[in-house]
């Protein structure tokens, strides 16, 4: 029985519950009076639940649709403004005891050369990535509790926030760990973690057992309330995603909001996050061979339909879609992207690109630099802005303030300065000539005469040397 509050997987993701949303949507398809009634409701930017989100998804009104995609461009800005946030990933270990079919990191692939770092080299790591610029990562490991249990995890995590080179510094750490337990999930809040993400891939149990046929996570229950034990462990801020492509899309859809639905009802706060992978091609995996791939058209819908849905929750993309793919969907509502991605063990320390132990092909390879100019060039703020998790405003702080549409006048000013330090500290003479005439236009826009002044003074103090200035 569907029960959004229950702790048990199968009630708050209910596949039954599932289905009858699916029914719904495709009766209502071509609705017109139920449509407009769910975009009104949506314009008082408070959400939409599963089964209104999917009548939106599956609406096939070409000019509902052009309402949906405007409007998940409208919150976009008013939520989050003009800035997106950049990182980057760090693959830790590739060793992995799971089977999962769809990637290249399964216990079977024996064509994969396995790696773990040691702490010396996750130093070269992340002084290769500071020295990009980058200051905020995901760290990524595959399952493995011999080669890479949670005290290896713990290590690196310690070694990463230690490393301070030149003007450099990483500042916040999220990490993309296995499923785990409660006390585990504590020792990764102790650790100091920003958000603890973790891809459901799909929600539909039975093909979820079909694809990782061995290891623990075969577990569909112990893997779908892992965030809930996260969240029990003290993390507050946890990222939800599925992996595109592995079964119906308009399933996933629903199965994600009933997810955020839960954490809400059950916790009082939604995801901080959704990621928005979709199946790639990687050493022995094929996405041809999956049956359920969706295109650019489908894939920027989901992005617009997520947006109204959930308009407090942070929206990530990541480099696995081109820069074209990028470039469009972030206007419906993306908040932020990886840049300048190394999807190998150890792959920021070399200077050509590695492939043999990629856990996904890299569509956007960019440098940074380029990243950070071509955002500027589309009126974009690149931001490198760390502040909330260091400030306190996690979970249900943050959540209050993003609800009320407050959040925006940290994120603008501090974008500003997170951008000038990119400029003065990493930047081409190019990009640095885009970025300084962009932060004196968009000084402007900051309404309150006192934050105005304060990002003017530190703004100055930045080109003097100082650094890690927020609000
Ligand atoms: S998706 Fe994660 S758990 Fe599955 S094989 Fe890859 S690294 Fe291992
Ligand atoms: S102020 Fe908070 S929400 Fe805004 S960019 Fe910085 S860390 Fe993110």
């Amino acid at each position: 029985m569907y029960n959004p509050k229950s702790s048990k997987a199968e009630e708050f993701i209910s596949h039954e519950e599932i289905l009858a949303t699916l029914d719904y949507a495709e009766k209502n398809k071509t609705n017109t009076k139920l449509i407009d009634e769910i975009l009104e409701k949506a314009k008082l930017r408070k959400g939409l639940n599963h089964r209104e989100a999917s009548v939106l998804l599956a609406s096939e009104l070409k000019d509902k649709n052009d309402e949906i995609f405007a409007l998940a461009e409208q919150f976009k800005k008013d939520f989050y403004g003009n800035r997106i946030v950049l990182f980057a990933p760090l693959y830790l270990s590739n060793y992995c005891v799971n089977g999962c079919t769809y990637c290249p990191y399964h216990a079977k692939n024996k064509a994969m050369p396995r790696k773990k770092l040691t702490q010396e080299e996750i130093k070269k790591e992340v002084i290769a990535l500071q020295n990009m610029g980058h200051k905020r990562l995901a760290i990524e490991a595959g399952e493995d509790p011999v080669n890479s249990p949670i005290e290896y995890i713990l290590d690196c995590i310690k070694t990463i926030y230690s490393i301070h080179h030149k003007n450099g510094a990483i500042r916040r750490v999220n990490v993309n760990i296995a499923a785990t337990s409660v006390e585990n999930y504590k020792k990764l809040a102790d650790a100091g973690i920003g958000t603890y993400i973790l891809f459901q891939e799909t929600y539909n149990k039975e093909s979820y057992e079909f694809l990782h046929p061995t290891g623990p996570k075969h577990n569909y229950c112990y893997h779908t309330e892992a965030m809930d034990r996260a969240m029990e462990g003290g993390i507050d801020d946890v990222g939800l995603g599925v992996l595109f492509g592995l079964e119906s899309y308009k399933y996933e859809f629903a199965g994600l909001l009933m997810h955020a639905e839960h954490l809400e009802a059950r916790f009082g706060v939604g995801p901080h996050t959704i990621s928005f992978p979709r199946l790639k091609h990687a050493s022995d995996i094929d996405p041809n061979a999956f049956l359920h791939g969706i295109d650019d058209d489908i894939f920027a819908k989901i992005i617009a339909c997520t947006r109204i849905s959930t308009p407090y929750t942070g929206m990530i993309i990541s480099t696995r879609e081109s820069q074209a793919c990028r470039e469009r969907v972030i206007h419906y509502g993306i908040s932020q992207i990886s840049g300048a991605s190394r999807t190998s063990v150890g792959g920021y320390d070399h200077k050509e690109r590695e492939h043999d132990s990629e856990q996904f092909d890299v569509s956007d390879q960019r440098t940074l630099d380029e990243v950070v100019r071509w955002l500027m060039e589309m009126n974009y703020i690149p931001s490198f802005c760390t502040a909330c998790y260091r400030a306190g405003r996690t979970g249900d702080r943050f959540m209050d303030l993003c609800k009320k549409m407050q959040i925006l006048n940290c994120c603008h000013p501090n974008a500003l300065l997170t951008l000038k330090e990119f400029l003065v500290d990493y930047a081409s003479p190019e990009t640095k000539k885009v970025g300084e005439a962009l932060i004196a236009r968009e000084i402007n826009r900051i309404k309150s005469e006192k934050v105005k002044e304060l990002t003017n003074q530190y703004l100055t103090k930045i080109s003097q040397g100082e650094r890690d200035f927020r609000f």
